[in-house]
């Protein structure tokens, strides 16, 4: 049986009362909470390790590199990627996209009239490079759109792909509604009339296993703080074969093989897409979150976790007035709104009560247009929340409605 109170002495941060009461930390959607195993991954990397990679002939030097190249093999084989060099480290899913964004614009390969395709559910980091992308490129943004429970039309989408698809850039989870897509569906359709396809799976890699090899992909990114991991650090994986074949964004150190004046050659994968020096403790410290998360195994963590949600539902579902997002068998976050009361109020007055949760837009205001909405609460939940917070939660809303109404 899974205890996750066994688990909170290993989170410092969760060992505080907020206006005297426990915290109670329901935004793990936005960013989770550090275990001391990386705390002191970070801590160790700085007291013991701390020089620039592949350069020094030091020990130092020496000990960095390997330490950070034994990183990203802990993160290849956790993604079942067929080789180290698929992993480019990034500083977070923003930076991924906008990374593959970039080096496809500059591959030739697209041209005016070209499509991209996403959905309405999509994180604005989802959607303002792929903008950009069709601005500079001439292509057309194309949009999947969603049912009222938050699940995409999958006949609009099949409608949608033809031969001018060039990209389809989805996100497997729902950041505001929990909603999970039919990502390996989706994906081999798209790839069956030859667009590439990339994967946000920033909601994913706290919750579920993912084998890379297993799907239609041809990117897939995430960031370290959505796993446990701190900030500034993230990955896109990448098939070797296409990341090969495309050019590079940004230049500078790392990069390259031999410079001079006249002509630049580049480096080989990962390093000809990590240019400058990198996030060396990040990419430590994330390996340190993949070992903590792989040795309470991800299987049980996303057991409780969905136990968690469907508690969560339950024990809301009686306030009157209350209105949920989202299909019903959603994972990671719990969406709501309350009849007559702005989602703002009630996520101040739930603070006030110790409870952290997030209101507003999420990041995905066309979502919000979409059920014509200026934003949701959203609770949602990591391997350290119990019943006990899912209680104080529950307690927490009607205690504020009462008080709002
Ligand atoms: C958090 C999140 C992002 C953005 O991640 P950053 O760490 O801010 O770059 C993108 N997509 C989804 C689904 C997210 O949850």
């Amino acid at each position: 049986m899974f205890q996750p109170e066994s688990l909170i002495p290993d989170f410092p941060i969760l060992d505080q009362s907020i206006q005297g009461r426990r915290l109670v930390y329901l935004d793990n959607a936005a960013t989770t909470q550090k275990p001391m195993a990386v705390l002191l991954a970070s801590r160790h990397y700085y007291e013991a390790i701390n020089a620039n990679i592949h350069r020094g002939t030091h020990h130092l030097a020496r000990l960095a590199t390997e330490t950070f190249e034994k990183a990203r093999s802990t993160i290849a084989s956790h993604l079942n990627a067929s080789s180290s060099d698929e992993v480019i480290f990034t500083s977070g899913t923003t930076d991924g996209i906008n990374l593959v964004a970039n080096i496809l614009s500059l591959s030739g390969r697209i041209k005016p009239g070209d499509e991209v395709l996403i959905s309405v559910l999509e994180h604005h980091s989802n959607i303002v490079p792929w903008q950009m992308f069709c601005e500079r490129t001439g292509a057309i943004l194309k949009v999947i759109p969603c049912f009222e429970d938050g699940t995409l039309d999958q006949d609009a989408f099949h409608a949608l792909l033809s031969e001018r698809t060039k990209i389809l850039a989805l996100t497997w989870i729902s950041n505001c509604f929990g909603t999970v897509n039919p990502i390996n569906e989706m994906a081999k359709s798209a790839r069956n009339v030859g667009a590439l396809v990339l994967i946000d799976a920033a909601q994913v890699i706290a919750h579920s296993h993912i084998d890379v090899q297993a799907m239609d992909a041809d990117f897939l990114v995430f960031s370290g703080h959505k796993v446990y991991a701190p900030t500034g650090i993230g990955v896109l994986w990448g098939r070797a074969e296409i990341l090969n074949s495309l050019p590079p964004w940004r230049g500078g150190g790392e990069m390259i093989k031999e410079v001079s004046f006249e002509k630049t050659t580049y480096n080989d994968l990962p390093f000809k897409f990590e240019a400058g020096t990198p996030n060396i403790e990040g990419a430590i410290s994330l390996a340190a979150a993949i070992d903590f998360v792989n040795d309470i195994g991800l299987k049980p963590i996303h057991g409780h976790e969905e136990f968690l949600i469907r508690y969560a539902a339950e024990a809301l579902a009686e306030i009157p007035g209350i209105h949920f997002y989202g299909p019903s068998d959603r994972a990671g976050a719990l969406s709501f709104n309350v009849d007559g009361i702005h989602h703002y109020d009630l996520g101040t007055l739930m603070d006030q009560m110790g409870v952290a949760v997030r209101t507003g837009h999420h990041c995905c205001q066309p979502l919000m247009a979409r059920f014509g909405i200026t934003g949701t609460v959203r609770a949602s939940f990591a391997l350290y929340n119990s019943t006990s917070d899912i209680n104080a939660l529950a307690e927490a809303t009607r205690k504020a409605v009462k008080m709002l109404r």
